[in-house]
C-alpha cells in the first residue's frame, strides 16, 4: 500500500533573531529532513551567503524562501496555534510539554488551521513577552546539568517528531478538534454568561478571561466538548430570562473576552452552533 508523504505545509518554523548564520542554514536542512517547508526568521542575520548556504545542503529552497519580518508579531499573523520552544522551564509558564504532545496538537490542526514553532535566541533563548503570545510552551527532553541544545538540533527533534507524527495516521487520535471561530464564539458565550449572572471578578476581567483561555487553551477541545459548555450556559441564558433577572446585556466579561481576543473580528462573524 503506498501512503502519500504527509503534509506539514500549515506548520510554520519561526527563528526569532538568529545570529548565526550557519544555524539558520542547519535549520533549513534539519527541516527539510523532517518534510517542513516554511521559515520565518524575525531580524536575523544574513542567511543567504557564507554559513547559511553551505549548512543548508540541499534545502536552498527553504533558506532563499525564508520570510523575513521585523517583529513576531509578523512572522505569528495568522496562525492559531503558536508553541513556543525553551530549554527551561520559565515562572508563570508552569505547564510545559514535551516534543510528541507537542508534535500531536500542531499535526491534528484542523484544515486551514496554521500552527507555528517559535524558537529563541542562540544566547538567551525567547523573552518571557514573547513566550506570553505562545499557547504553548515545549521542552525537549535534556541533561538538567546542560540542557540547551543547539538551535538545529532543537528544530530537527522537533521535526523528527512532527514527521513521525504526521507519518503514522494510527497515532494520529481521531478526534473532531473544534475549530477556532467555534472556540471563540465558546469563550464569547461563557463571558456572556458570567455577565448574565453577575460575575465580578477581583482581578481584572481580562486577567480572568485570560485564564479561561489558558485553561481551555491547554486540552484539545472537540466540537462536542464546546457543545456541551454551550448548552450550559444556554441554560444559564433562558434561567435568567425566565427568572426577570435584570442583567447588563454586555457587560465587564463579554468586554474583557473582546479584549482578550486575539481576533475580535471573526468572533463577531461567527454564528454559535447548537
Ligand atoms: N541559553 C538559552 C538557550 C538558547 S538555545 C536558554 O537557556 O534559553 C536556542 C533555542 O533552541 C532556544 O531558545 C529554544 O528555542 C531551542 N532549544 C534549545 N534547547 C532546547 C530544549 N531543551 N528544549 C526546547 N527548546 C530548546
Amino acid at each position: 500500500m503506498t501512503t502519500s508523504p504527509p503534509s506539514l505545509s500549515h506548520i510554520r518554523v519561526v527563528l526569532v533573531e538568529p545570529a548565526q548564520a550557519g544555524n539558520i542554514g542547519s535549520v533549513a536542512r534539519a527541516m527539510k529532513n523532517a518534510g517542513l517547508t516554511r521559515l520565518y526568521l524575525v531580524r536575523p542575520v544574513d542567511h543567504t551567503t557564507g554559513d547559511a548556504r553551505k549548512m543548508a545542503h540541499g534545502s536552498g529552497d527553504i533558506l532563499y524562501g525564508a520570510t523575513v519580518t521585523d517583529t513576531l508579531d509578523e512572522a505569528l499573523e495568522g496562525t492559531i496555534l503558536t508553541v513556543g520552544t525553551s530549554a527551561r522551564a520559565r515562572k508563570d509558564f508552569d505547564v510545559l510539554y514535551g516534543p510528541s504532545e507537542v508534535a500531536t496538537r500542531l499535526v491534528s490542526l484542523p484544515a486551514d488551521c496554521e500552527g507555528a514553532l517559535v524558537f529563541g535566541r542562540e544566547k538567551t533563548g525567547l523573552t518571557n513577552d514573547e513566550l506570553e503570545k505562545c499557547q504553548l510552551l515545549c521542552r525537549i527532553p535534556s541533561a538538567h546539568s546542560y540542557p540547551s541544545l543547539n538551535l538545529s538540533q532543537a528544530v530537527l527533534i522537533m521535526g523528527y517528531e512532527l514527521y513521525r507524527t504526521a507519518a503514522n495516521p494510527d497515532e494520529r487520535p481521531d478526534l473532531e478538534i473544534a475549530p477556532y471561530e467555534q472556540i471563540e464564539a465558546m469563550y464569547a458565550h461563557v463571558a456572556g454568561g458570567l455577565d448574565m449572572l453577575g460575575f465580578s471578578s477581583h482581578h481584572r476581567p481580562e486577567t480572568f478571561m485570560r485564564s479561561i483561555r489558558r485553561l481551555f487553551g491547554r486540552i484539545q477541545l472537540e466540537k462536542r466538548d464546546v457543545s456541551t459548555l454551550h448548552r450550559i450556559f444556554r441554560h444559564i441564558d433562558r434561567f435568567v430570562v425566565r427568572h426577570n433577572i435584570q442583567v447588563e446585556p454586555d457587560g465587564p466579561m463579554s468586554r474583557a473576552n473582546r479584549a482578550t481576543d486575539v481576533s475580535e473580528s471573526e468572533t463577531e462573524k461567527t454564528d454559535e452552533p447548537e
